[in-house]
């Protein structure tokens, strides 16, 4: 689902522009979040100080909160080969899935350690986010988190217009 519209402007028979928009939601303080988002954030927040960043010194925490009402965390994950980390939004995506694939996610908060800064998902990670969305069939809101302010978009397809998308079976035999 994104919140977005469409805008087409034809130019001739064959071309045309299309706008994309979507709406999002920006907080200024932490207080004006439900106290479920809240405690996600927070829950963020303490995770991004348990992040093993030792490479780049930058730790990352995100936090799920299930349909159920279940949190679960996760850290960024470095490695002596750099390319094999993790960011902290993939690791826990690919847990939940492994453990929790029955249960959709609801919401994700993503946090860094120092807050100086909101924390948005890189690439790799807004597409793992869109294809957990697709498969559970029901939007994730992503809410990018500061100590201040808080970013949130209400589907992370908002956040990755043209995300790749494997064709169907039916598709590959056309
Ligand atoms: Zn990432």
């Amino acid at each position: 689902m994104v919140r977005g519209w469409l805008l087409r402007l034809l130019r001739n028979n064959t071309t045309f522009t299309v706008r994309y928009e979507f709406e999002y939601t920006r907080h200024e303080s932490v207080s004006e979040l439900s106290a479920e988002d809240a405690a996600l954030v927070a829950l963020a927040f303490e995770a991004a100080e348990r992040a093993y960043a030792p490479h780049s010194g930058f730790g990352v925490g995100a936090a799920v909160r299930l349909v159920s009402g279940r949190m679960e965390w996760a850290t960024n994950q470095e490695s002596e080969v750099f390319p094999s980390g993790m960011c902290a939004e993939r690791v826990l995506l690919y847990g939940c899935q492994t453990r929790l694939s029955e249960e959709p996610i609801e919401v994700i908060a993503v946090a860094s350690a120092d807050g100086a800064g909101e924390c948005p998902p890189c690439g790799a990670c807004r597409q793992v986010l869109l294809d957990t969305e697709r498969r559970q069939g029901r939007p994730i809101r992503v809410l990018m988190c500061s100590r201040t302010t808080i970013t949130e978009v209400p589907s992370a397809a908002c956040l990755l217009p043209f995300g790749f998308e494997l064709p169907s079976e039916a598709e590959l035999k056309k």
